[in-house]
């Protein structure tokens, strides 16, 4: 199955790296984003992995160099061509936060972006993207996951019965390997939101983070996982394994220190995608200079629902995220 990038022909069973130019920055550095082109060895949609949108998410950014390697490793067995895009947030990325350090803004709120010269620096990275990487796509999977401190797993989906595309969007979400899945169907400017405008299926996997750097089988984990919802859009052949979901929450929220110090967390990845009882004590803030304790994160759900953990010994700001978690009692099981 040929692929062709914008006059460049790409054959069946081969691999390409193209680079797609933004602007000049201040320092003179002439910022451009990497997309790699996978083919496979027969006919079929094509489908782009985004990753690095928040540069402090590590995890999705090693996830797809991996990525390519086991695609070429398993000898190109899929249908159309696969499109990684490793890094969407290279200034992100360098300096390790979620937001851009050239305006601050996030990235993953200001889509579909600014044409040059209208807006913010992040708001023409964001056009840039969805001017020249985003309708390259049929089927675009947008990986999202912890920072350095924190382990997610979850997926977002859709209520199944407002349309065939919502079908497909619950039905590759229960084959996303996440034990909990969170309906949600916010217009927030993230890059999915405007797949969806462009007419994309669109996904959003939240997986990995700083606290499975060191867990390379995870990498392969994730690797199978999205081999199997791509069994779901017939991108790769067999049927499925379903029912991995346990959960599906249709409201979620974020636990945040009120006050920063040092993070010392009371439950670590054991919980993760599991469910806790309301009142569980999560983790505890501690001044580092006095040694009180400056605040406690309780699970606040009678059924706590556990998305992300922070699981690491770690300084934490007021506000940032300690943990995502959903309510039980407002999900149904899959
Ligand atoms: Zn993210």
């Amino acid at each position: 199955m040929a692929f062709e990038w914008e006059g460049t022909r790409v054959g069946a069973s081969s691999t390409a790296h193209f680079e797609v130019p933004v602007c000049t920055m201040a320092s003179g550095h002439r910022l451009m984003l990497s997309v790699h082109v996978v083919t496979g060895n027969r006919a079929g949609p094509v489908t782009l992995v985004a990753c690095g949108s928040h540069g402090e998410e590590l995890w999705s950014v090693e996830f797809a160099r991996r990525l390519k390697q086991f695609l070429v490793r398993d000898g190109h067995d899929f249908a159309g061509t696969i499109l990684i895009a490793p890094m969407l947030n290279p200034h992100s990325f360098e300096s390790g936060t979620r937001n851009t350090p050239i305006d601050f803004h996030n990235l993953n709120r200001v889509f579909p972006g600014s044409p040059a010269g209208k807006n913010w620096f992040s708001d023409m990275l964001a056009r840039v993207i969805a001017d020249r990487i985003l309708p390259k796509a049929d089927l675009i999977f947008d990986y999202h996951g912890g920072g350095s401190d924190t382990v997610i797993h979850y997926h977002y989906t859709v209520d199944p019965a407002l349309s065939a595309r919502h079908a497909t969007v619950h039905q590759v979400a229960l084959a996303s390997g996440a034990e909990v899945l969170w309906e949600q169907n916010e217009q927030r400017g993230t890059l999915t939101n405007c797949g969806d405008q462009l007419g994309k299926t669109c996904f959003v996997c939240e997986i990995g983070g700083g606290g499975l750097i060191l867990d390379v089988d995870y990498f392969e984990k994730g690797y199978r996982d999205l081999l199997n919802m791509l069994k779901v859009v017939e991108v790769v052949r067999g049927a499925p394994e379903m029912g991995r979901a346990r959960i599906v929450v249709r409201k979620g929220s974020s636990i945040r220190p009120a006050h920063g110090g040092t993070f010392v967390p009371v439950v670590g990845l054991e919980v993760l995608g599991r469910s806790v009882p309301g009142g569980t004590v999560l983790g505890r803030v501690h001044s580092p200079y006095d040694f009180s304790v400056l605040d406690e994160c309780v699970a606040p759900f009678a059924r706590t629902e556990m998305m992300q953990v922070r699981n690491r010994i770690s300084k934490v700001h007021p506000g940032e995220y300690a943990y995502i978690i959903g309510d039980g009692d407002t999900g149904y099981a899959p």
